[in-house]
């Protein structure tokens, strides 16, 4: 785990609550929920921090062949359970090269899926309009997502999953052909499947890149 949380919107290191300011504050984005960085992970690692979460630990499962979880992320204040998450996954894209995919769920106005969107706001309310243009199962019901612009190194999905907000953000943006292709998403806080593999850290780990 990296020692020093980061602010959810821009990844730069917090500063933490004094005697008279019990907050956790970014210079640019004030008042957050302080993120930790897992970059090195394993399965007995998982299984002690799967119980903090109070929202999902997202992963794909069955995971794609040769895909593994790359890291994890998660805001809120150390001393309570987690109030988002990101858990980082790297593969085979589906067109060549390798893809990385950011799994986020967060309360609302948490911040972390829109820091690894690069977008402004905090929570992305506005921006689910019109027909989705994706989906994932989730305890075999079909979760929509929407589609939402930003950079163009990456593609963003967002929408709704066990009542918090659910991203999906993929590099590079051709990668998100991946969520054309019906994928099932698991909670980890359930269980950690069998099948899951863990490997050398994302790049994109940290938020706001
Ligand atoms: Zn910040």
């Amino acid at each position: 785990m990296n020692d020093s949380p980061c602010c959810p919107r821009c990844g730069l290191n917090v500063k933490p609550p004094t005697v008279h300011d019990q907050v956790w504050r970014c210079s640019t984005h004030g008042v957050v929920a302080p993120v930790r960085l897992w970059a090195a992970l394993d399965r007995d690692a998982m299984e002690s921090i799967r119980q903090r979460s109070g929202v999902p630990l997202w992963v794909l499962s069955p995971s794609p062949p040769e895909w593994a979880v790359t890291g994890l992320a998660m805001a809120g204040d150390p001393d309570r359970p987690a109030q988002a998450t990101a858990v980082a996954a790297t593969g085979p894209a589906p067109l060549g090269g390798m893809a990385e995919l950011m799994l986020v769920a967060e309360e609302l106005g948490t911040g972390l899926g829109s820091g690894y969107a690069a977008l402004t706001g905090p929570d992305p309310g506005g921006l689910l309009a019109g027909a989705p243009q994706a989906s994932v199962r989730i305890d075999g019901h079909a979760t929509p997502l929407w589609s939402v612009p930003t950079n163009a190194d990456r593609c963003v999905f967002v929408g709704e999953a066990l009542g918090r907000w659910l991203w999906a953000v993929l590099w590079p943006a051709e990668a998100g052909v991946l969520l054309l292709e019906d994928l099932v998403l698991l909670d980890l806080r359930e269980h950690i499947p069998g099948g899951l593999h863990f490997g050398p850290p994302s790049p994109y780990l940290r938020p706001g890149l």
